[in-house]
């Protein structure tokens, strides 16, 4: 595992130690697909659960009940206008219709499973029909996250019965669930209760950055054999949302979103209706202890920075950072050869910087360049690639 770091930092020492819940924001923020067709109209009744757009086979449907208020151009989504539908939240949380719980979630077929997850939207990643392993991540990509953690932590029975039912229905050989191995309370609750599904076998990775990264991982876990004969990955919300959608045949209305940073009172896990606004979430949950803040999305290491906090949860939401404004700003290079030495999958961010036709899409975008390089030189902005 070479070309990996420690990375510590106080906000580590913070981790919170419970979920709390903000599920009743006073209205949610749909974003308009470009590519689906709307299901309901303005100035109308929503159900909990009623489908709100539809595209071929694949619906998104409305997390609260409430009234349609009609379209707003305000929101973002990622830092780019986004048009959303405006859902009056009526605290009722009225379901369109409530659906029964099934009992044993391993006597789908395979061609039952695609048409659930496809029909809820629960998983966007590839499933292998014909591969021989199933990889599960269980490690939060960021040093200073805590979603997937907490994910484990909070549905760990759900999630092992799910796993389980997953390597029956695609009839792989191997399953394996990866949990970082500085992740005490989950090693040690799982290691307790995996006995009881022969089925899967429980991976400790040590605590490195960015070991939580998809290419990083499948590298550093699987065996040359297990790629070539075909895996099929997914992370722990993967596993999460497709239990939702086996179990109870509904979609996924809310998620944990790591809130963190400097420049707030203390990091905390919270359980959020998808199609907040970060605004409302942030007024609603934090304390923020210094107004000069940056807001980041999905890791303080490797994410985005927001121009707004006017942006949308998503399904894809995992952490939020309000971080302080760092007054020295980038220095000269000092050829000190760090980050070239860091990178982990073998490039040389100062090159690529340099040469803008440089091929960079071997780059995971995981911004240990940025972090790790002493004159501050933000690397983001020259890099590109995946970001899985
Ligand atoms: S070049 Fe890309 S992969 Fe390499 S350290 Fe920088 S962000 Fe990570
Ligand atoms: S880490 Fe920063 S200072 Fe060191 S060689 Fe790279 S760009 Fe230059």
């Amino acid at each position: 595992m070479n070309n990996m770091v420690s990375i510590k930092g106080d906000a580590r020492r913070l981790k919170p130690t419970e979920v709390i819940d903000f599920l009743n924001p006073d209205f949610l923020y749909i974003p308009v697909k470009s590519d689906y067709e709307m299901e309901v109209k303005s100035k109308k009744k929503v159900y909990k659960g009623e489908k709100l757009m539809k595209h071929n086979n694949r619906f998104i449907y409305s997390p609260i009940s409430g009234e349609i208020v009609g379209k707003t151009d305000s929101m973002k989504l990622n830092n780019e206008d986004t048009e959303c539908i405006v859902i009056e939240n009526d605290f009722k949380e009225k379901l369109k219709k409530r659906t029964g719980v099934v009992k044993y979630i391993n006597e789908y077929s395979k061609e039952e499973f695609l048409e659930l997850i496809e029909s809820f939207g629960a998983c966007s990643r590839p499933i292998n029909l014909k591969g021989k392993t199933l990889l599960i991540n269980g490690i939060d990509r960021d040093p200073f996250e805590y979603t997937f953690s907490f994910i484990i932590n909070t549905y760990s029975s759900k999630i092992l019965e799910t796993i389980d039912a997953l390597a029956t229905i695609l009839g792989v050989e191997n399953t394996i669930l990866a949990i970082n191995n500085n992740d005490s309370e989950n090693v040690m609750n799982l290691t307790n209760n995996v006995g009881t599904y022969p089925n899967i076998t429980l991976k400790l990775v040590p605590d490195i950055y960015p070991i939580g990264f998809k290419d990083i991982l499948i590298k550093n876990v699987l065996s040359k054999k297990a790629i070539s004969a075909g895996y099929t990955y997914l992370t722990i919300q993967d596993v999460y949302n497709i239990y939702m959608v086996l179990k109870r045949k509904r979609a996924i209305f809310e998620k944990l979103v790591t809130l963190a940073g400097d420049a707030i009172d203390a990091p905390k896990v919270v359980n959020v209706k998808i199609g907040t606004s970060m605004s409302d979430l942030i007024k609603n949950c934090c304390t923020i202890t210094n107004n000069k803040y940056y807001v980041v999305v999905n890791g303080l290491v490797a994410g985005k920075t927001l121009t707004t906090l006017n942006n949308v949860i998503t399904e894809d939401t995992k952490s939020i950072f309000l971080n302080t404004k760092d007054p020295s700003s980038e220095k000269k290079c000092i050829n000190c050869g760090l980050c070239n030495s860091k990178c982990p999958v073998g490039l040389n961010p100062k090159y690529l910087k340099e040469h803008k036709k440089a091929d960079r899409s071997k780059c995971i975008n995981c911004g240990l360049c940025t972090y790790i390089c002493p004159s501050k030189i933000n690397f983001k902005e020259y890099l590109g690639g995946k970001n899985e």
